[in-house]
């Protein structure tokens, strides 16, 4: 009889069985590594979605002949499968797909260091400074003796003014962050779970990708395309749906497309987060640079929402590091309580810089890079280049005639000849033959960045 063997028993056994049960997973990894290194040697593509939805598939089958709850295979998988990814991206590190936008900014960086004059047309920062008024209210700030801890959620003031912006938005559903950055990852961390999945349309910006990897979770990624104008297709993801889907991120205007997708599909696709039970995180930081109709999600009254959003890109506060979230009262407990464990609270003089630039009327910045972008699209459409017109944000997202090795090499060129841009395959493994060109700079320099690219382009 079972009850005969006693506590003491039955540890012994469940202590065998995950001896057995770790055994089986280092065995799991070794194969792993062995794929990874067929994979490094014909140069295949580590991340393999059809070959892991078998594999689910299969898991999810046995789990159902054998009384297992689908969801906690779902993300036992996940973490496996997540595993066997890092070891063989480990293995193939010297892949290009380890580029992006930040790499480029480091070797720029490193060039000028040694003398080289560099045109920085990789980065996202603005050119301008924020508002005048934000230096006073920082100054004013420190001399009223503002210079403390805060509420870890924001000073209330700010938090109210942020909330006016908004129709129907209470100063309790804002979170005031350090950066749009770490609204992005405390949302993350504060709805989703080691091995649950995220969806990611790409072309994204990297850090989706890097706070899912950083929590273990699992990301599942829908490719937009330049032929069908970086719309992405409503079915892949119904079909990308699983019971462990817990979050979809969305990102327009868009970067690094400069897409806003149409309110019609906006709506579509959150009936169908809705009918999933997934959140749903919109990154709007470049808001403040939309060129076409643009909505915030907070308008489609969507309660698994979370709308991020910054100070950085709006007002050229970059360096301020200052940016909020908005969404519904327990969520944004949630990232509070995050805040308060990591940072306790953003800075207290910081958080009225930020109040005074919302108060003053809009700047004239999207006007400018409006104007920029205008100019560049003029050039880029003379060059032997494929893209599509921003509707909003700060880049042009190209494609070059050739495959990825012709870009790297163009991409190449351009930083020999002192002008760096991002390379299209930081924003997803698709985009290996784009490069992101940022409209961040004065009018000259980005004329005498272009010449330079329009030179390298036409000499390939
Ligand atoms: N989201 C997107 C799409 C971005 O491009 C950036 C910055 N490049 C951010 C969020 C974060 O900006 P910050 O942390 O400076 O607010």
């Amino acid at each position: 009889m079972d009850e005969a063997l006693g506590l003491d028993g039955l540890r012994t056994q469940v202590r065998s069985m995950t001896a057995e049960i770790i055994q089986l997973v280092k065995k799991r990894m070794d194969l792993a590594q062995k794929i990874g290194d067929i994979k490094n040697r014909f140069e295949i593509q580590i991340e393999d979605e059809a070959v892991e939805q078998e594999l689910q598939n299969d898991a999810q089958e046995l789990g159902r002949q054998i009384g297992l709850d689908g969801n906690f295979i779902g993300r036992l998988l996940n973490l496996l499968l997540t595993e066997s990814v890092r070891i063989q991206k480990f293995q193939t590190s010297k892949q290009p797909d380890n580029l992006n936008h930040m790499t480029m900014f480091m070797r720029a960086k490193k060039l000028e260091s040694e003398g080289k004059k560099i045109i920085h047309l990789e980065v996202g920062e603005p050119d301008y400074f924020p508002p005048p008024s934000v230096k006073d209210a920082l100054v004013k700030a420190c001399q009223r003796g503002q210079v403390r801890y805060t509420e870890p959620q924001g000073i209330s003031r700010l938090r109210a003014e942020i909330s006016k912006q908004f129709n129907g938005v209470e100063k309790d559903q804002v979170i005031v962050t350090p950066g749009g950055r770490f609204a992005v990852f405390s949302a993350i961390v504060a709805t989703v779970s080691m091995g649950e999945e995220i969806l990611i349309l790409e072309p994204a910006w990297p850090a989706y990708k890097e706070c899912a990897d950083f929590i273990g979770a699992k990301t599942k990624v829908i490719s937009t395309s330049l032929e069908q104008g970086w719309d992405p297709e409503f079915e892949q993801i119904r079909k990308l749906i699983s019971k462990n889907t817990r979050m979809l991120i969305l990102n327009y205007p868009n970067n690094p497309t400069g897409k806003i997708i149409t309110q019609d599909l906006l709506q579509k696709i959150l009936g169908l987060a809705q009918e999933n039970s997934i959140f749903v995180l919109s990154d709007e930081v470049y808001s403040g640079y939309a060129y076409s109709r643009f909505k915030t999600i907070l308008d489609y009254a969507y309660d698994r929402s979370i709308m991020v959003s910054s100070f950085s890109k709006s007002y050229a506060m970059t360096g301020f590091r200052i940016g909020y979230a908005i969404g519904c009262k327990n969520i944004i407990n949630k990232m509070t309580q995050i805040q308060a464990v990591a940072i306790t609270s953003v800075s207290e003089p910081i958080q009225y810089a930020a109040l005074s630039a919302l108060r003053k009327k809009p700047t004239n910045n999207a006007q400018r890079i409006k104007k920029r972008l205008e100019f560049m699209n003029k050039r880029l459409k003379e060059m032997p280049l494929e893209f599509r017109p921003p509707d909003g944000g700060m880049y042009f997202f190209v494609r070059f005639i050739g495959d990825t090795k012709n870009t790297m090499d163009i991409i190449e060129d351009l930083m020999q000849r002192g002008v760096a841009v991002a390379p299209g395959i930081g924003f997803g493994r698709c985009y290996g033959n784009f490069l992101r060109i940022s409209a961040c700079q004065p009018r000259a320099i980005l004329e005498r960045g272009l010449d330079i690219i329009e030179s390298v382009v036409r000499s390939r």
